[in-house]
Order: structure tokens, then sequence, then C-alpha cells
């Protein structure tokens, strides 16, 4: 199977450039902040705070998410309910960060990854996929957009599903999800020392091109 990670910051656009190259190539697309987002919405159903660690880890064990793979893409399911479109607020992102920061969270989502890659050719992204998911991944990437532009894609983002943040609150949320998601003790979002930078700030059909590129010449040298 070849696997491909997609790593970097919120807002850089790593979900979009992997749906586009899986659909290029044939493979699955995981994209893994949505398991950290459902834990966040399972935590926040439960009425406990993200910062009670100990709630959080105890609540997990009852915690059933399963992912579904169909022709429009990944589908995520909480105890059998579709929440793809629930898990996309500003509200649960905060929420998301906050449990991902708990090692026993990630030891929970980790085998469930791990096993889409064993199974099938995938493009995963996420902010640990190149250095803790898949080490051996055949291609790593770690996209990078100007903050300034990554503020203004989140913000329309969030205004087309009709939250109306200014973009002043974005860019200060957001800056503070990136400062604990790359400073965190564990699996903290840094580039894998064998990955490839990808800046994601203009042309984005010039991004896949450049992306493609790069996958076929190293996958081409695996056959
Ligand atoms: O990618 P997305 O913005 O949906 O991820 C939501 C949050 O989940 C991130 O801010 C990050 O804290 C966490 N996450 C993570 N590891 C991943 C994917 C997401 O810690 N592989």
């Amino acid at each position: 199977m070849i696997n491909i990670a997609i790593d970097g910051p919120s807002g850089a656009g790593k979900s979009t450039l992997a749906k586009a190259l899986a659909k290029e190539l044939g493979y699955i697309h995981t994209d893994t902040g949505a398991l950290y987002r459902t834990v966040g919405l399972a935590v926040r159903r439960a009425g406990i705070s993200p910062d009670d660690k100990e709630a959080v880890i105890a609540l997990l064990p009852s915690v059933r998410i399963s992912l579904r793979y169909e022709a429009d893409g990944q589908k995520i399911y909480l105890d059998g309910e579709d929440v793809g479109a629930l898990i996309r607020t500003n509200d649960i992102s905060s929420y998301a960060s906050k449990v991902s920061a708990i090692p026993e969270v990630r030891a929970f989502l980790l085998e469930l990854q791990r096993g889409i890659a064993r199974e099938n050719n995938v493009i995963m992204d996420g902010r640990d996929i190149g250095t803790v998911i898949l080490p051996d991944a055949e291609v790593k990437f770690f996209i990078t957009v100007s903050d300034e532009e990554r503020a203004r894609r989140r913000h329309r983002e969030l205004a087309a599903r009709g939250e109306s943040l200014s973009l002043e609150e974005v860019r200060r949320t957001m800056a503070e999800r990136d400062k604990s998601d790359s400073t965190r003790e564990i699996a903290p979002a840094v580039p894998a020392p064998d990955a490839v930078f990808l800046d994601n700030t203009g042309d984005f059909t010039e991004t896949v091109s450049r992306a493609l590129a790069i996958i076929r010449s190293k996958t081409e040298r695996h056959e």
C-alpha cells in the first residue's frame, strides 16, 4: 500500500489538497482532524470540560467513532450518527485542540489511523502523520500558507457555514490553536525531518501539480 502524509497548521488547505490528490490518484483521503473533532464533540455532549483530563480519559471507552469511505469522501460517525457537519464549528475546533494534547486521546485514535493505512492506498492529513502515525509513508508533505491568507480562508469557511466571527477573532483563535498544537509535549505539529515543504499560498492547481509530480517521482522508485 502507498501512504502519503500531509501535515501543516490549521487553514493551510491540507484537506482540500489531500482530497484533490486522492481523486487524481484513486486513493482514499483520511482527514484525521475529524477524529479529534469527534472526540471533542463527545466530550462536549457529555458536559465535560476539555481541560478536565481525567474526565476526558474516563469517557474514552464509551466513545464509538467509525469512518466510512464513499464516492464523495470520508464520512464520520459517533455512535452511529453522522457528525460530519456538527464537528466543523469554531467551538469544536478548540475542544479538538484541547483534547488532542492528552496522550490517552492520541493513543485511543492511533490504531484506527494505522489500520486504514495498512489496508488502503491513502492520503492522510493531520498534524503528526509524517512524524508519528505513518513514519514510513512514501511521501510526506508539510503545507505552509501565509498567516494572513490562512485566517482569510478559515474566516470564509466559517462564514459559509453561518458562523459570523470577525476576521480578527478567527486570526486570534487560529493563532492560539497553532501555538498549542505546535508546542504540546506529545506529537507536536512539526514537520518530519524528511518532509517536503509545499507552499499553498498561491494558485491551487499549481500546488496540486507540484504535489503530484513529487508523489509520482517518489512512488515510481518503489515499483
Ligand atoms: O485539522 P483540523 O483543524 O480539523 O484539526 C482539529 C484539531 O485536531 C487540531 O487543532 C489539532 O489540535 C488536532 N489534530 C491533531 N492531530 C492530527 C489532526 C488534528 O492533534 N493528526
